[in-house]
């Protein structure tokens, strides 16, 4: 991909297709934002689609929150580039049999993810379909933006918040279990650390994504696009309480788990070795491994001591 390197997988491998049947008309796909200079600003913009069957079942969310979830999905992309939000313009597709009502649920859903990171609505588009469909397009200004690429070797690698949540409830529900009521606000109303992000780059971070996939995906991709390799120990991950009794049910160690579970829209970043500080806020931040040099693109995670192989999500695979 011109301008910017995605790791392996179909989902990707269609992307880079894209990108190369685009040529010269794409610039620099790739990133969790695209970024444009306008007349001294650099505004960052991104969009994210939430379908129903695919994203979320109707029965396991209310519309309120199947719209807070494709909202604040949307705008995590913008906290990976450390962007301040604007706004969001909302493309809503919804079976015509819907009451007016429901319209109007989503969209408050919508609204309040967007309000709690100081954006509003700024428009968007209804259309008739078979099914839920939700495109959220976030838009914001970034005067310090960080991209995937930026890590060195011998910076640190570290998560914000705890890993698993989202994946433990959705492990539950499809078992036709009511999930952990702590893992279903993970999953149902996750938040955009946008706060967090500027934090972040401000205390010198030197590359950053968010984690939609699950880290041992994404950590592909920011390896990837640095042109790094990065060691990551599976003990240290910061799991959700929910996480060691839904990986025993699987069979699985929870920092496993926990790396495989997508959706938490929680921040990987790389710091200098040297950052030690703590956040003043109450979200977490730990250490979970290093940037090396080595195969570009490499991510190799240990389970006390010993390399495993592990696997994110991937639309098509
Ligand atoms: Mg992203």
């Amino acid at each position: 991909v011109s301008g910017s390197l995605l790791g392996p997988g179909p989902e990707f491998d269609r992307i880079r297709a894209i990108a190369s049947g685009l040529g010269s008309r794409a610039a620099g796909l790739g990133d969790d934002c695209a970024l444009l200079e306008i007349a001294g600003t650099t505004l960052a913009l991104s969009t994210d689609a939430s379908v129903e069957d695919v994203h979320f079942r109707r029965a396991w969310l209310s519309l309120e929150e199947i719209g807070w979830r494709a909202t604040a999905a949307s705008l995590s992309d913008l906290a990976a580039a450390a962007a301040q939000p604007i706004g969001i313009l909302a493309a809503l597709t919804m079976p015509g049999s819907e009451p007016e009502s429901s319209f109007a649920s989503i969209m408050a859903g919508a609204g309040e993810a967007v309000a709690s990171v100081g954006g509003v609505v700024l428009g968007g588009d209804l259309s008739r379909g078979a099914s839920i469909s939700l495109t959220i397009t976030s838009i914001g200004r970034a005067p310090r933006p960080l991209r995937r690429r930026g890590a060195r070797p011998g910076d640190g690698l570290w998560v914000t918040g705890e890993l698993g949540g989202a994946r433990a409830a959705l492990m539950a529900w499809k078992v036709a279990r009511t999930p952990d009521p702590g893992a279903r606000v993970r999953f149902a109303r996750p938040e955009p650390r946008i706060e967090m992000a500027g934090w972040l780059a401000k205390a010198g971070a030197t590359a950053m994504m968010d984690l939609s996939d699950g880290l041992a995906s994404d950590a592909r991709h920011l390896a990837a696009a640095s042109q790094v390799a990065l060691r990551i120990d599976l003990d240290r991950l910061p799991c959700h309480p929910s996480v060691p009794g839904e990986a025993q049910v699987v069979g699985e160690a929870p920092g496993s788990f926990a790396a495989q579970g997508g959706e938490d829209y929680e921040l990987l970043v790389t710091l200098p070795a040297a950052f030690d500080r703590k956040p003043d806020r109450g979200l977490a931040l730990t250490r979970v491994g290093s940037v090396e040099e080595g195969e570009p693109g490499r991510v190799i995670m240990e389970r006390n001591g010993v390399p495993v192989t592990l696997t994110g999500y991937d639309h098509f695979a």
